[in-house]
C-alpha cells in the first residue's frame, strides 16, 4: 500500500517508490562511502568494489558475464546506446574497411509500439540514411513473427522489439523472435551475410517475466531501476560479448573478418564520451548509490517474481470486474491475454481522459493517460493509434497499473471512485 494523505497510487508503470531494503543498501554511498570509483586510494577502491559487486550480482541473475553489463544514467540512455551506439559503430567499422561500405546503409526492424527512447534514436538513424521498417501490431497489440521474418533483408543489421509494452502491457513474442533470428543467422553465415542482431527493451518486463538474455537469445537488453522499486536515474544494458564477425563477399569469395577483442567496446560506439568509465561505453563518474540500488532491486524482483505476478493478476482482474459491473460500455485496449499482470488500459467512450485523470486525482486516485513521457501532453498515444483507435478514442483511454504493495481494499475503493467520477451509478457501500 502506498498511502500519501490517503491517496491511492495506481501508476506503477510510470515509476515505483524505492523499496526500503534497496534504500538501506544505497544510503551509505551518499555519505560514508562517497569515494570516486576512478580514484586509486582506498575510498576509490571501496567505490569500485561496490560497482563490481553490483555488476556481478546482476550478471549472475541474468546468467551472463560481468563484462556484459553496462550501467547507464537511465533506460532511455541504454536504448540510445543499443540503437545509435550499435548501428553507428557498425557503420563506421564497415566504412573503415571499405569493403561493403559503398554507401549502402543498414536496415533496421522495429515496431510501431516502442517507447520513445527507441523511436527517437531510430529517427536519428533514418536521418543518417539508414532504413527502418516499423512492424505494425495487430489490433490486440502484438507483432507477428512471420511478418518480421518477411521483412528481413540482406542488409538488415538490427531488430529491436519491446518485450512488454509500457502503455498496454502486451507481451511481444520476443522468445520466438530470438529463436527465429538464431536460425536465420546460421543460414546467413553460410551465405556470407552479416548477422542480424537482436535488442529488446525489457524495462517493463523485468518485474514479471523471464528476462535472461541467453533464454531470449537477445544480443542486447535494456532495463531500468525506477520501474522495479529501485532508484530513478539508473539504467542498464546487457550487451552480448560475442565475436564481432563480419562476413563479406568480395569478388565472389567469402571473407570472414574477425573484429574480436575481449570487451564489448568494439561492438558499440559510446554516445557519451569522456573519462572512459563502463568499459569506455559510458563516461561519467559512476553513481554508486544508484548502481548498488539497481542491483538490489533486480535481486528482490527476481526473488519475488511469481508471487508478484499472481497478486497483481488477481487485483487487476478484480479492478476490471468492479468497473465492468457498473459500466458495460468500457473497452479494454489491447489483449488481456499475454499481458503484464498489473496493467489495465481502458477506454470510456465519451469521457475525455484528461478530465478523468484530473477528476480522479482530486478524488484521491493517481492514474495516467498512457506513457509517463506523454501523460502531460494532450497528444494521443502512438501505441493506441497503432492498435487502430482514432485520435478521439485514444484520448478517452486511461492506464491503471498496480504495484507490489497495492491492497484489495485500495482496488475496491479506487474502482468505486472511478465509477463515481465517470458518473456510473455507484456500487453500494
Ligand atoms: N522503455 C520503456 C518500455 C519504459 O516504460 C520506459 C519508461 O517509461 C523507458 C524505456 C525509459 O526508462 P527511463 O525512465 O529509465 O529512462
Amino acid at each position: 500500500m502506498f498511502n500519501k494523505n490517503n491517496k491511492i497510487y495506481l501508476d506503477y508503470a510510470a515509476t515505483t517508490p524505492v523499496d526500503k531494503e534497496v534504500l538501506k543498501e544505497m544510503l551509505p554511498y551518499f555519505s560514508d562511502k562517497f569515494g570516486n570509483a576512478s580514484s586509486v586510494h582506498s575510498f576509490g577502491q571501496e567505490a569500485i568494489a561496490a560497482i563490481d559487486q553490483a555488476r556481478e550480482k546482476i550478471a549472475k541473475l541474468l546468467n551472463c558475464d560481468f563484462s556484459e553489463i553496462i550501467f547507464t544514467g537511465s533506460a532511455t540512455e541504454a536504448n540510445n546506446l543499443a540503437i545509435k551506439g550499435f548501428v553507428v559503430a557498425k557503420d563506421s567499422y564497415r566504412n573503415l574497411l571499405r569493403l561493403i561500405g559503398t554507401g549502402k546503409k543498414f536496415h533496421i526492424i522495429s515496431t510501431n509500439i516502442e517507447h520513445e527512447s527507441v523511436l527517437e534514436p531510430l529517427k536519428e538513424l533514418e536521418k543518417l540514411g539508414h532504413k527502418i521498417t516499423y512492424l505494425k501490431v495487430s489490433k490486440d497489440g502484438f507483432v507477428s513473427v512471420s511478418d518480421l521474418e518477411k521483412n528481413i533483408k540482406n542488409n538488415t543489421l538490427l531488430v529491436s522489439v519491446i518485450y512488454a509494452n509500457n502503455e498496454i502491457g502486451t507481451i511481444q513474442p520476443v522468445k520466438e523472435i530470438g529463436r527465429l533470428l538464431e536460425k536465420i543467422n546460421q543460414k546467413r553465415q553460410e551465405n556470407g551475410l552479416g548477422k542480424v542482431y537482436f535488442h529488446t527493451d525489457a524495462v517493463q518486463a523485468l518485474q514479471f517475466l523471464e528476462c535472461r538474455p541467453d533464454w531470449l537469445k537477445a544480443d542486447m537488453m535494456t532495463f531500468s531501476g525506477h520501474k522495479i522499486y529501485g532508484p530513478k536515474g539508473i539504467g542498464g544494458l546487457y550487451v552480448r560479448n560475442v565475436q564481432n564477425v563480419l562476413n563479406v563477399v568480395m569478388k565472389g569469395k567469402k571473407i570472414r573478418i574477425d573484429n574480436r577483442t575481449s570487451t564489448t567496446s568494439t561492438s558499440l560506439q559510446p554516445i557519451i564520451t569522456g573519462g572512459g568509465q563502463e568499459f569506455g561505453l559510458r563516461s561519467g563518474t559512476e553513481n554508486i548509490a544508484n548502481i548498488v540500488g539497481l542491483a538490489k532491486a533486480v535481486e528482490l524482483t527476481f526473488k519475488n517474481r511469481e508471487v508478484r505476478f499472481k497478486k497483481a493478476f488477481n487485483l487487476r482482474n478484480k479492478m476490471l470486474n468492479n468497473i465492468i459491473k457498473y459500466n458495460g460500455s468500457v473497452k479494454v485496449n489491447g489483449s488481456l491475454e499475454n499481458r503484464l499482470p498489473n496493467n489495465l488500459n481502458l477506454r470510456f467512450p465519451g469521457v475525455s481522459n484528461e478530465t478523468l485523470i484530473v477528476g480522479l486525482d482530486q478524488a484521491g486516485v493517481a492514474i495516467s493517460a498512457g506513457s509517463a513521457c506523454s501523460s502531460r501532453a494532450t497528444i494521443a498515444s502512438h501505441v493506441l493509434i497503432a492498435l487502430g483507435l482514432s485520435q478521439k478514442e485514444a484520448k478517452e483511454s486511461i492506464r491503471i497499473t498496480i504495484g507490489k504493495d497495492t491492497t484489495k481494499e485500495e482496488i475496491k475503493k479506487a474502482a468505486k471512485i472511478i465509477n463515481k467520477t465517470i458518473k456510473i451509478p455507484n456500487p453500494k457501500s
